[in-house]
């Protein structure tokens, strides 16, 4: 049964993103949109649209009975969640399959097992993937916390088995601060996941944060495209995201990203998926898996020029893997500014009218966005309105490329972190490439001071 009009479970510049993708494969789109998207780029550019509700995205863009009723009156044989709102939610992906509407994603199952911290650390280990050291599962008692933290050494992360977003996580320095630590990350995590269920992890110091991409074709077999380096980080949030990794050799990346294919092969993956690690001192720590698309999937398109978006459309739609892992070559470098309506340096959001647009240009310039002069950014949502990504066959080329680009991009009546990646690229620790998790957050300490 082959797919022919993709409802599209998004907004933004991923639901343009997955319509590119689908005309090419001459497929058809149909857009939802709440009321506050009425004018969005992603409803204009779709065949059809359906409005399923008021702006909050409780009402609308996470509605699953206004969006499976949209894909049942636009005659949609397929629905694609993007990344974000509904595409991690197991449930969701079980209702679609229950309407006979095919589920552009994993198997539900994988989605539920790695949406719960604990059983996701228990199944890569069970795979073969590296664990930061920690309780083998959820930790029950101060006894038993004890226990662990003497075992794996001070300081130790306490984490909630539910979070997200970095919610209910404590470090803790020393054992006479385990017990009153450990009591804050349960409530915390009580009150925002309504589970105080917590599990205890070594902290690392000053690692990278680097994550594979893989994709499976549900049936045993599985590629991985390499890493991307998304290091840059504010509040656990990535800012700029870079492939590949300044730091990892060829060798290594064959060795981990077979370890990550061989893994997802075994566990009968389905679509796209990217396992993340953190790095420190030359070792690979699994901390988590997203089932989905990523928002810095173009930086691994760039440098092996596969469609990510294409390649899952034709997963879900029962076709093999459209390459193979000897014909998947890592080419060049890509870097991905994440721009956002918000002050570049407070990050106070700016939502509001753009009253000029135009969007950077030339050789190996990709801009992913929903903007167009006039379009009025609303307060309701996440706060990317583009993406700026860049490619050159060297890191110190794509960065003069980059640079140039960020000079072309006009984005005015908002303000947005342009001037944040301008001032990124002066600094010479970025151009070196040596940056970990923390180093954006010091610099913007400093900055302040
Ligand atoms: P969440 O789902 O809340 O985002 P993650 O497990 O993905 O939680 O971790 C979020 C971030 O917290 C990581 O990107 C990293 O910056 C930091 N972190 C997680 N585990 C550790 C650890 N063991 N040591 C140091 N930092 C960690």
């Amino acid at each position: 049964m082959a797919i022919t009009r993709i409802l599209i479970a998004n907004r933004g510049e991923i639901a343009l993103r997955i319509h590119r993708a689908a005309h090419e494969m001459g497929i058809e789109t149909v857009a939802v949109h709440s009321t506050a998207d009425a004018d969005a780029m992603h409803v204009r550019l779709a065949d059809h649209a359906v409005c399923i509700g008021p702006p909050p995205a409780a009402d609308s863009y996470l509605n699953v009975a206004n969006i499976i009723s949209a894909a049942e009156i636009a005659h949609c044989d397929a629905i694609h969640p993007g990344y974000g709102f509904l595409s991690e939610n197991a449930k969701f992906a079980e209702i679609v399959e229950a309407h006979d509407i095919t589920w552009i994603g994993p198997k539900p199952e994988h989605i539920l097992t790695m949406g719960d911290k604990v059983a996701a650390k228990n199944t890569a280990g069970e795979l073969g993937l590296p664990l930061v050291p920690g309780s083998p599962g959820a930790v029950d008692s101060i006894e038993e916390a004890r226990a662990v933290a003497a075992e794996i050494g001070y300081p130790v992360l306490v984490k909630a088995a539910s979070g997200g977003g970095g919610r209910g996580m404590k470090v803790v320095p020393s054992e006479d601060q385990l017990e009153s630590l450990m009591g804050q990350a349960r409530s915390e995590a009580k009150n925002a996941f309504g589970d105080d269920t917590v599990y205890i992890e070594k902290y690392l110091g000053n690692p990278r944060h680097i994550e594979f991409q893989i994709f499976g074709d549900g049936n045993g077999n599985a590629i991985h495209l390499g890493e991307r380096d998304c290091s840059l980080q504010r509040r656990h949030q990535k800012v700029l995201e870079e492939a590949p990794s300044p730091i990892l050799s060829s060798e290594e990346r064959e060795r981990m990203g077979g370890i990550c294919a061989r893994a997802m092969a075994q566990m009968g993956y389905r679509g796209a998926g990217t396992i993340e690690f953190l790095w420190e001192d030359g070792a690979f720590y699994f901390i988590e898996m997203n089932t989905r698309l990523q928002v810095e999937h173009p930086v691994t398109e760039a440098i092996t020029g596969v469609d990510l978006v294409r390649e899952q459309i034709r997963i879900a739609d029962g076709k093999p893997l459209s390459v193979t892992q000897e014909e998947i070559e890592f080419k060049g470098h890509a870097i991905e500014c994440r721009i956002n309506a918000e002050d570049p340096f407070t990050f106070a959001p700016s939502p509001g009218l753009v009253s000029a647009y135009h969007a950077a240009g030339g050789m190996h310039v990709r801009v992913d966005s929903g903007l167009y002069t006039g379009y009025r950014v609303p307060p309701y949502y996440d706060s990317m309105i583009a993406k700026l990504i860049v490619y050159g066959r060297s890191r110190e080329g794509c960065i003069m490329r980059l640079r140039r680009a960020l000079e072309e991009m006009v984005i005015e009546g908002v303000k947005t972190s342009i001037p944040l990646h301008c001032a990124l690229l002066d600094e010479p620790d970025i151009l070196n490439g040596d940056y970990s998790i923390k180093w954006l957050e010091d610099w913007l300490a400093q900055r302040a001071d």
